[in-house]
């Protein structure tokens, strides 16, 4: 199957007389009929649904449609994109480790990197992205134990070079790890570029319309735990909660997802709820249709702002010029996605300015779904950020970051004409 078949039929494959669209599990419990059963699946040595704190039918049908989506052999859904992007990390990392993540990525994930994680004595190095391949190397350290970036970063929408960052994570006997939200597989599958495990907030493209707060972390199944066994000792060294199961020896290829959800599922319980798994999977079965509008709307807005003379920059991946045009054609050749960034003449005020007098495009905290909404990093998301870590981060003060929507692109362009009049 293509993966525009996938969006539709994978994941809940009904049987005879079963319901045709994906049920919704809205159970926190399961039945068995006797108590050994039950001690099996605590065991881990029968699979089956117990609690729901760990494990839903609903949420796992949907799982199991963005893994055939992005290609990989195990997923779990999470209740946000924030949860998502800390069990991608912490399931691999503990007290002492290091990672080293790209400076430009979401303003969420540097909080939990950079702030809270660093708290459970979790070190990240923020690097520069555009670094060549030696001095990347140099920021590798004896206890670092992942690499991670974004495949469009939110909000500089900049582009992820996975080939580099690969080689860099293999050579160093680490696993890479991208957050695929805004390309998400319709326009770009990471793993076909060596990523090794990808998370996404499923609150943006893939919802698509603004109803559910979700997650998703994806594995590829390719990064071999067992070779770099010292690094990993969550994974391959007996787990004592479990009876001393080895995950890497007892689940192969499923080891790293069956020990996010047997471990930090269970003690941490950012469950999805089975209610907005069902939304989320409404928002899948059309995501590749949405995905070619925002972004032949999103190029299409990109190229009137360039060429207005009150506009000061713009950055949109998909536009003939951009510094990133090339990295996108070679990652993403049908298209980025449909957010893109640019700062009006006059600097901050100015934007801010401009911001408030649009009628359709309204100011959201949210981002990549149906209707056009905006945002201005500085004074929003970016907030507690000082002007030095927005620099590092790139965000100039001007930079407001315009998510464009299925709407009429004619009337989409009326209104920021209009605002910018
Ligand atoms: C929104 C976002 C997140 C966080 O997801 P939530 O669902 O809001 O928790 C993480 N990464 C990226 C790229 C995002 O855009």
């Amino acid at each position: 199957m293509r993966i525009e078949t996938k969006a539709i039929h994978e994941g809940w494959k009904p049987g005879k007389g079963e319901a045709r669209q994906v049920p919704i599990s809205q159970s926190t419990t399961f039945k068995y009929d006797t108590s050994e059963e039950m001690g099996k699946l605590f065991d881990l040595e029968a699979e089956g649904y117990f609690y729901t704190r760990l494990q839903n039918p609903t949420n796992d049908a949907v799982a199991a449609k963005i893994c055939a989506m992005e290609g990989g052999v195990a997923a779990m859904l999470t209740s946000s994109g924030q949860a998502a992007n800390f069990y991608a990390i912490f399931n691999i990392c503990e007290t002492g480790d290091h990672f080293i993540a790209s400076s430009s990525i979401y303003g969420g994930t540097y909080n939990l990197f950079g702030t809270t994680m660093k708290k459970m004595g979790i070190e990240c190095t923020f690097v520069d992205q555009t670094l060549p391949e030696e001095e990347l190397a140099k920021y590798f350290k004896p206890n670092t134990k992942a690499v991670f970036g974004e495949t469009i970063t939110n909000p500089t929408v900049t582009v992820f070079d996975f080939e580099k960052f690969a080689r860099l994570a293999h050579s160093h006997g680490v696993p890479l790890i991208v957050d695929n939200t805004f390309a998400t597989p319709v326009n770009c599958r990471p793993f076909e570029w060596g990523a090794d495990i990808v998370t996404h907030s499923t609150t943006k493209y893939m919802d698509g319309h603004g109803v559910g707060v979700g997650g998703c972390i994806v594995d590829s199944g390719n990064f071999d735990w067992m070779a770099h066994a010292d690094k990993f000792p969550g994974l391959t060294t007996p787990d004592e909660s479990y009876h001393g199961i080895t995950y890497a020896e007892r689940f192969g290829k499923g080891a790293y997802i069956t020990k996010a959800t047997a471990q930090l599922m269970r003690d941490f319980g950012s469950i999805q709820s089975p209610q907005n798994a069902f939304y989320l999977n409404l928002g899948l079965e059309s995501l590749h249709l949405r995905m070619e509008r925002h972004c032949s709307n999103a190029l299409a807005v990109a190229k009137f702002l360039k060429n207005h003379e009150k506009v000061a920059w713009v950055h949109f991946a998909g536009l003939e010029g951009d510094e990133y045009y090339d990295l996108a054609k070679k990652y993403m050749p049908n298209g980025t996605c449909g957010v893109l960034a640019f700062g009006v003449k006059g600097g901050r005020e100015a934007s801010i300015k401009f911001m408030d007098k649009l009628k359709l495009a309204s100011i959201v905290t949210h981002v990549a779904d149906a209707k056009t909404c905006l945002l201005h990093p500085a004074s929003h998301t970016h907030r507690q950020m000082s002007e030095e870590q927005l620099l590092e981060a790139g965000v100039n003060p001007d930079l407001i970051r315009l998510s464009v929507g299925i709407e009429n692109v004619d009337d989409l362009i009326e209104d920021l004409k209009q605002a910018l009049d």
